[in-house]
């Protein structure tokens, strides 16, 4: 009986905890990261008067131009402030009232504090930590990878969950890119090589071949060109870019110089289709490289934590609850189930997935 009593209580205390915790975050089906109280990351939400764009990819700038209008704060980096004027023009933010923060600058909002801080993943990438009434950290770390993402001690976690599945390790991933540079290099032997990938990993490419002293001309696309003058901006080094429609890169062409073009990964069915080519892609747990054609190969370079990867940042951040961000990939349930018993820490997936 007295055992009894122990089990109950310590099981009413626990959900006494849960209760608490879950209130103090949650997803939207829109994808909507809602910390605290007032905070909404990476979608808008109607009820939330401050919006948080942790980077500038696509699928964490819904409902921008809503929150634009209505949001009372729209908190960035200075870093995606200035991508997102180079993707979208800089009038488009100047409609609503967004706020640059540094790395580790905090806002007030009411009774709760609001920090920005660092995520390898882009230029500019944030994770954002809330700081509510009784002093608890209710954290969402965006996207990230876990090298050099300093980890938040925090009560409520949410995660993203891209690679959230045991499948996606990648054992090889010290490798990649001495393996990337040989390959590239290789393909230079015999004329110009392609990369295509996701902005920001473009510009990560670009800047481990400039570190390997690839000097040849890089020629790339006007989307391109404008993201990658940001990131010199903010002080990554890439080599001699050339827009593909000026003369010097015509005449690289024609006489079938060594260069390199660097398209996003949406030109990859239409662009350099003879040549040398190398897609960049995360979804990769085999080997570095592979060859898939002819000329043609992909290369695993991730700006993702792998599933060993998300499992060691809950482990050193010691929550007392994990939210999976089910809304953007498919893994956020398969996540869920692995902190629970891999790390015996209560974990959901949120917003929950549709059973039909
Ligand atoms: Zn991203």
């Amino acid at each position: 009986m007295k055992t009894q009593d122990k089990w109950s209580n310590t099981s009413q205390h626990t959900r006494n905890v849960t209760t608490r915790v879950n209130e103090k975050a949650s997803v939207t089906q829109n994808g909507a990261v809602l910390l605290g109280k007032h905070v909404a990351c990476d979608a808008y939400d109607e009820t939330r008067p401050l919006r948080v764009v942790t980077h500038a990819h696509a699928d964490h700038m819904g409902g921008l131009p809503q929150s634009l209008k209505e949001a009372h704060k729209i908190l960035m980096t200075k870093g995606t402030k200035d991508l997102i004027d180079a993707m979208q023009g800089p009038g488009y933010l100047r409609r609503g009232h967004v706020q640059t923060l540094d790395y580790g600058q905090t806002v007030e909002y009411e009774d709760e504090r609001v920090t920005l801080h660092k995520a390898d993943h882009i230029l500019g990438a944030a994770q954002v930590m809330v700081e509510d009434h009784e002093g608890k950290r209710i954290v969402f770390t965006g996207d990230f990878r876990i090298d050099q993402t300093p980890i938040l001690d925090s009560d409520v976690l949410v995660i993203e969950a891209t690679y959230g599945s045991p499948h996606c390790r990648r054992r090889f991933h010290k490798e990649t890119h001495n393996s990337l540079i040989t390959l590239v290099k290789q393909g230079l032997k015999q004329g110009p090589v392609y990369i295509f990938g996701y902005h920001g990993k473009i510009q990560e490419v670009m800047q481990i071949l400039n570190n390997a002293d690839i000097n040849v001309p890089f020629t790339v696309p006007e989307n391109v060109y404008h993201i990658s003058r940001v990131c010199e901006k903010h002080n990554m080094r890439l080599g001699k870019l050339i827009l593909e429609n000026e003369l010097e890169a015509f005449e690289l062409q024609e006489k079938n110089s060594p260069y390199i073009g660097f398209y996003h990964m949406h030109s990859r069915n239409k662009i350099g289709l003879d040549n040398f080519r190398i897609s960049v892609s995360g979804w990769e747990f085999y080997s570095a490289i592979r060859q898939t054609d002819e000329k043609e190969y992909l290369v695993a370079l991730s700006d993702h934590a792998d599933f060993d990867g998300l499992l060691e940042y809950v482990r050193q951040s010691k929550p007392k609850l994990v939210i999976t961000d089910n809304s953007r990939v498919r893994y956020g349930e398969t996540l869920a189930k692995e902190i629970r018993k891999h790390l015996s820490i209560e974990a959901h997936a949120l917003p929950k997935s549709n059973i039909f």
